[in-house]
């Protein structure tokens, strides 16, 4: 290594070692593989996670779990690439699944429709006798009439269905108030005084049965106090309602939202999530059911771009790289804050200056880093947005008809194409410029 020159110490390091990634040389590399190589042979803007940081964080949530009963169900909705939920369901999780697009990703690599638990606000009835038919693990039921829609759905597929209820425990959570879903007067869950009743209308069908109670206290979150406090209040909203007869509940699902870092402050460590959950199902009998997302996939993932230009204007440098907001929405949606790195380190090129970095796309919010103090950079040079494994790509449109960027799976010191970059014919291959030629 380029002895010091490479890179200071800064708010980065512990960013790239959660990521995997190290320097060699001048060059950032991931598996031993230079992130230059991979935007060379690729093109940019592209995904690439890091296989090894998938399976270390499963692995790291797993041991901290150890003693307690337990299930993590991976949210596939933080990145549902199939080479990610792959890599995932060969580690032995499970899914957590929001919509049927989901629910046939997870088929699609095998995960065994037992491992499923099928979540979300508004499913729709063709949703439910997707989920019903294939006879997934847990439906989790967030309203009255979703409820009664599933009953209806089991009775014409004539299938029997293990189902959750949804809570909504009225616990506040530290977050962004757009990932915060556990609070009273939010749209998710039923609210408690609701529980009793749905609880017995379930026992009431022949075809229901009630196995877990289920909340999500948001996204994000760095305390684990929030998870104490709603387990709890799910184990007192249990014993009522096993008093009543349902005696088959067996799952308590306390939900995702584990944080991770994105800057200074370190994410929400899992084995003192661990020891907060361990005495409050001590002795229940209960399987603690988890649905991490973000935790899992996360800090395993970068987003390489390219410098296109620089200006400057209105007293401030500009660089604008060819990824936009329509690739990775975080920074415009939630002013979230995440690292960008330079991939080559260009020693002796002069000293960091603040930039905003931005994209392309026509929105002055369109923006990854504002005021951000970063070396000079020139057109063609590439940077790594951190932190974008999680509710990246995903999360990605066309926007401006811009393309979809790749994603790239790096794993046993290779790379692959886990999904090619979108072309316009793909696009345009959905559309008629007049709806009524053709006939029909
Ligand atoms: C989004 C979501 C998760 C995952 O949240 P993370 O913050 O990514 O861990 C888990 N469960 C449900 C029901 C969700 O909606």
């Amino acid at each position: 290594m380029a002895a010091g020159a490479v890179q200071p110490a800064d708010a980065r390091t512990p960013l790239l070692e959660e990521a995997g990634l190290s320097w060699q040389g001048s060059s950032l590399a991931v598996q031993g593989i230079r992130l230059t190589e991979i935007a060379d042979r690729v093109g940019t803007p592209v995904f690439v996670y890091n296989a090894e940081i998938i399976r270390s964080r499963y692995r790291t949530l797993t041991h901290a779990l150890a003693g307690i009963p337990h299930r993590v169900c991976y949210a596939v909705k933080a990145n549902s690439a199939l080479a990610v939920l792959r890599v995932l369901r060969e580690e032995g999780a499970g899914a957590d699944l929001v919509s049927g697009g989901e629910l046939a990703r997870a088929l699609a690599v095998g995960f065994a429709p037992a491992d499923l638990v099928f979540s979300g606000v508004g499913k729709t009835e063709e949703e439910l006798r997707a989920a019903v038919s294939h006879g997934v693990g847990h439906v989790n039921v967030e309203s009255r009439e979703e409820l009664a829609a599933l009953g209806r759905v089991a009775d014409a597929l004539g299938r029997s269905v293990s189902v959750g209820i949804r809570v909504n425990p009225d616990v506040t959570a530290e977050t962004h108030p757009y990932i915060t879903t556990g609070r009273e007067g939010i749209k998710f869950g039923l609210p408690v005084d609701q529980v009793r009743e749905a609880a017995a209308w379930i026992g009431a069908h022949s075809r229901l049965e009630l196995t877990a109670l289920a909340m999500h206290l948001g996204s994000q979150l760095l305390q684990p106090e929030p998870y104490r406090e709603g387990a709890k209040k799910l184990l007192d909203l249990l014993r009522t309602i096993r008093t009543d007869g349902a005696d088959r509940l067996r799952f308590l699902d306390v939900g995702g939202g584990i944080g991770i870092r994105y800057g200074d402050e370190p994410g929400l460590d899992p084995s003192a999530l661990a020891e907060c959950l361990r005495p409050v199902l001590a002795g229940t009998g209960l399987t603690l059911l988890l649905e991490p997302g973000r935790y899992l996939t996360g800090s395993a993932g970068v987003l390489l771009t390219t410098v296109l230009y620089r200006k400057h204007s209105g007293g401030r440098d500009f660089v604008i790289v060819d990824a936009g907001m329509n690739d990775f929405l975080r920074p415009s949606l939630y002013r979230a804050h995440h690292e960008i790195s330079e991939i080559e380190a260009g020693a002796g090129r002069g000293t960091v200056a603040p930039v905003d970095i931005v994209g392309p796309v026509c929105e002055t919010g369109d923006f990854f880093a504002l005021q951000r103090s970063l070396p000079p950079m020139a057109s063609g040079d590439r940077l790594a947005i951190l932190g974008a494994g999680a509710y990246g790509f995903v999360m990605s449109s066309n926007y401006n008809t811009r393309l979809r960027a790749a994603e790239v799976l790096v794993d046993g010191g290779r790379f692959g194409v886990a999904r090619r970059r979108e072309r316009v014919e793909d696009l345009l291959a959905l559309e008629q410029a007049d709806p009524w030629a053709g006939g029909s």
